[in-house]
């Protein structure tokens, strides 16, 4: 198992190949090294370095913004995409990780304390998460310091560490672990099981804006009916997205994983384009004909007045706990109602005008 060079984006290897240039360690690290390895493209790349974040402007000029509070991130603008670069950090000590924050609810440690290489990839989740990949020299150069290489190669998930200890430390863990149950087919020893289980109620205390991000992500790539599947077995979802799992096990829920299949697929072929809203529409609209048109043999449901008002609140709630923005629920709201106008074909010049039909397109086809 290893990387050929030229899958790599070019601009990644060039942002990796300056920063070395200038006199420092950069490493691809991540996700990214993890697809390579599977043969997949990955969709982006994070990148790693012993540079600063303000070293990182000296080198890059413009083309480096620094961002984040928490932990200050360099995103690098070139050929048209952002590259995250970070600044290798290390966890946490136990006095640190005390004066945590949680009393806003944030579970987020104030403190942004640079390290090693070696020190970066221990601070990370899960051992298939935790590869660096040199690309400059020759075939490139794989660094492996918790045996994540074996893992791939066994395609299993294993914490870096106690998976107890961090787990409680960042929950949004058991998330991520649901992903690579769901996007690779990895598996999990009973042991990591039952800490995730014990672990995903935490998930209440994490910050909403953590979970949606985690979400857009899912929604994002072609593994979703496994990857809510995965977190309805491993007991997170019910956490995650509670009003998804509430649905999960009824005869909505089965047509949501019908609906859900059958996106993945067109995703995958590229059939269809991977937006959140969509994704998320598609996740509500069986939930929603039972709510509005229980019988599974007539088609949806009727678009009556004040139906608009009833499905943007109902598709909130649905949300919860999280807020997305009004323009969000609005674009799901009209893309859910245009469905039955869809489905009966009918007057399809004004529908074709109106500026959700590509979306609503797409939701129809699936
Ligand atoms: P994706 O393909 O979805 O981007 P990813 O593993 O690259 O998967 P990112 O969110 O891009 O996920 O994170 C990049 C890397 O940062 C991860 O591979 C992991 O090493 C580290 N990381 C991300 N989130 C956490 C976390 N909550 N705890 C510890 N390490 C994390
Ligand atoms: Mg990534």
């Amino acid at each position: 198992m290893r990387i050929d060079k030229r899958s790599i984006s070019r601009d990644a290897y060039r942002i990796v190949d300056t920063i070395q240039a200038s006199g420092y360690e950069a490493y691809l690290v991540g996700g990214a090294v993890r697809d390579l390895l599977l043969d997949r493209q990955p969709k982006d790349y994070d990148i790693s370095t012993d540079a600063s974040p303000e070293d990182l402007r000296r080198v890059f000029g413009r083309r480096a913004r620094i961002i984040g509070r928490r932990f200050r991130l360099v995103h690098v603008y070139s050929g048209g995409s952002v590259y995250e670069v970070s600044t290798f950090r290390r966890r946490p000590d136990l006095e640190e990780r005390r004066g945590r924050d949680t009393d806003s609810g944030l579970m987020v440690w104030r403190d942004n304390c640079y390290g090693t290489v070696e020190q970066d990839a221990r601070r990370r989740d899960f051992t298939v998460n935790a590869l660096y990949f040199d690309p400059v020299p020759g075939d490139g150069r794989l660094v492996d310091f918790v045996g994540g290489l074996d893992d791939i190669k066994a395609r299993r998930v294993q914490m870096i560490g106690d998976a107890a200890e961090r787990l409680a430390e960042d929950p949004v863990r058991t998330i991520r672990a649901c992903k690579l149950v769901g996007q690779y087919g990895f598996s999990l020893s009973s042991d990591l099981r039952n800490d995730i289980r014990s672990a995903a109620a935490a998930l209440d205390k994490c910050a909403n804006a953590r979970l949606v991000e985690e979400l857009f992500k899912i929604l994002k790539k072609p593994h979703t009916c496994a990857t809510f599947g995965a977190a309805s077995d491993l007991g997170v979802l019910v956490h995650f997205f509670p009003e998804l799992f509430a649905s999960w096990s009824t005869q909505a829920g089965h047509v949501c994983r019908r609906i859900l299949a059958s996106r993945d697929a067109m995703l995958a072929e590229g059939s269809i384009y991977p937006s959140r809203v969509t994704g998320l529409a598609m996740l509500m609209i069986a939930a929603l004909k039972e709510q509005l048109e229980p019988d599974w043999s007539q088609p949806l449901w009727v678009n009556d007045a004040g139906i608009d008002r009833f499905i943007y609140e109902w598709s909130r709630n649905f949300m919860r706990p999280y807020r997305l923005p009004k323009q969000v629920m609005a674009k799901i709201r009209d893309v859910l109602l245009m469905q039955p106008k869809m489905l009966r074909g009918r007057s399809r010049k004004r529908i074709r005008r109106h500026p959700e039909f590509k979306r609503s397109e797409d939701t129809f086809r699936v």
